[in-house]
């Protein structure tokens, strides 16, 4: 089934949905704790589950088989990542006909980051340059089969992010009309880039609302986890970090447990901005792990310890102070 269908649907009956993104593991033990770990992840009810394709193409034939398996033996709705680079027109088929013949409806439609030792993404003969030429070509070969995500930056594309604040400002709205252009192809809903300044994300909400992006957005969660995969991924993508999350992490930096502890309680934090400002759903990036995911849940009253699935009532938007 369509994951937009889905999203609808629960929107609809007023409940709040959320769901699980994977990556592929290095190594065969590994890809099998990750299926032990899905199975169990799955009985708390996620609308769907996702799994990322590796950088620059590295994982395709284990992002296919996982996904595979994860729509036909995890029985959990999937979404396959499926990125342009390294792919010409003929592996993107490839990938597109195999997704189909597995029962996956669901792609998350991305450009992908440019190969390894290139600073600049350009696309190799025979393949496509940004995500909306992939999008059009998947709508342009599979009609509506396909349901079709794509990836939102509330704080611009990190290729976008220059110091000159005009420039900026510029390359921000270039963006937001940009990723206009890719709903406008086919792309059925957002999900955004991770952020720990909530209220960025709602300003960039309103802004797509107001060049009339009318699709569910939804808000990429990532549980900061460890000090240096934080510090790693913030600097990766060039997110911004409010001052009082910096202070708080570099005074507990050295203490594995305590960066735990409070990845959790300002996940938890956050997601209730969140929903108390109308967003409809939650996505989590896992990391591959549970602990972190599912306890921000738990403490948001989406799952229950029982493990059956659960979901908050919906509640209306609320006046909610900015950060
Ligand atoms: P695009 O939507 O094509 O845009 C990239 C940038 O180029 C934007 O700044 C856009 O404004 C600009 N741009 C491109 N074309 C045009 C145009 N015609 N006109 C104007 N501006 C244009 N990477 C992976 O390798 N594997 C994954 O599984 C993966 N999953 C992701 C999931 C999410 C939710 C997100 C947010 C990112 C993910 N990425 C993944 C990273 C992503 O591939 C990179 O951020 C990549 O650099 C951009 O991909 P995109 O689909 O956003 O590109």
């Amino acid at each position: 089934m369509k994951i937009i269908d889905k999203m609808n649907a629960s929107t609809q009956e007023g409940r709040t949905f959320f769901s699980f993104e994977y990556f592929p593991p290095r190594t065969e033990g590994g890809v099998e704790n990750l299926f032990d770990r899905m199975d169990r992840m799955a009985a708390f009810g996620p609308l769907f589950c996702d799994i990322t394709w590796g950088a620059g193409g590295s994982t395709a034939e284990l992002t296919l088989e996982i996904a595979t398996r994860m729509q036909n033996m995890v029985c959990v709705e999937t979404m396959m990542h499926l990125t342009c680079t390294n792919m010409p027109v003929e592996k993107l088929n490839n990938a597109l006909k195999e997704v189909k013949k597995a029962g996956i409806q669901n792609i998350l439609a991305l450009r992908g980051d440019p190969p390894e030792g290139q600073d600049t993404f350009t696309a190799i003969d025979g393949g496509f340059a940004c995500a909306l030429d992939l999008i059009k070509h998947i709508r342009k070969e599979y009609g509506d089969y396909f349901g079709i995500g794509i990836a939102g930056y509330p704080e611009a594309h990190p290729d976008s992010i220059v110091d000159d604040e005009e420039k900026m400002k510029e390359n921000y709205w270039r963006d937001i009309h940009y990723l206009k252009q890719k709903v406008d192809a086919g792309g059925d809903f957002i999900i955004s880039q991770l952020f720990y300044d909530t209220g960025l994300f709602l300003q960039f909400v309103e802004d797509c609302r107001s060049v009339d992006i009318t699709v569910p957005i939804i808000p990429g969660i990532m549980p900061i986890m460890t000090y240096g995969g934080f510090k790693r991924m913030t600097s990766f993508c060039k997110t911004k970090v409010p001052q009082k999350i910096t202070d708080t992490l570099e005074s507990i930096k050295d203490n594995d447990e305590a960066i735990k502890k409070y990845g959790i309680k300002l996940g938890t934090e956050m997601c209730r901005l969140l929903l108390d400002s109308g967003v409809p759903g939650l996505h989590m990036y896992t990391l591959n792990l549970q602990q972190s995911a599912v306890s921000i849940l738990e403490d948001m009253e989406l799952v229950d310890r029982n493990n059956l699935p659960r979901h908050l009532p919906w509640r209306p938007p609320t006046n909610v102070q900015r950060s």
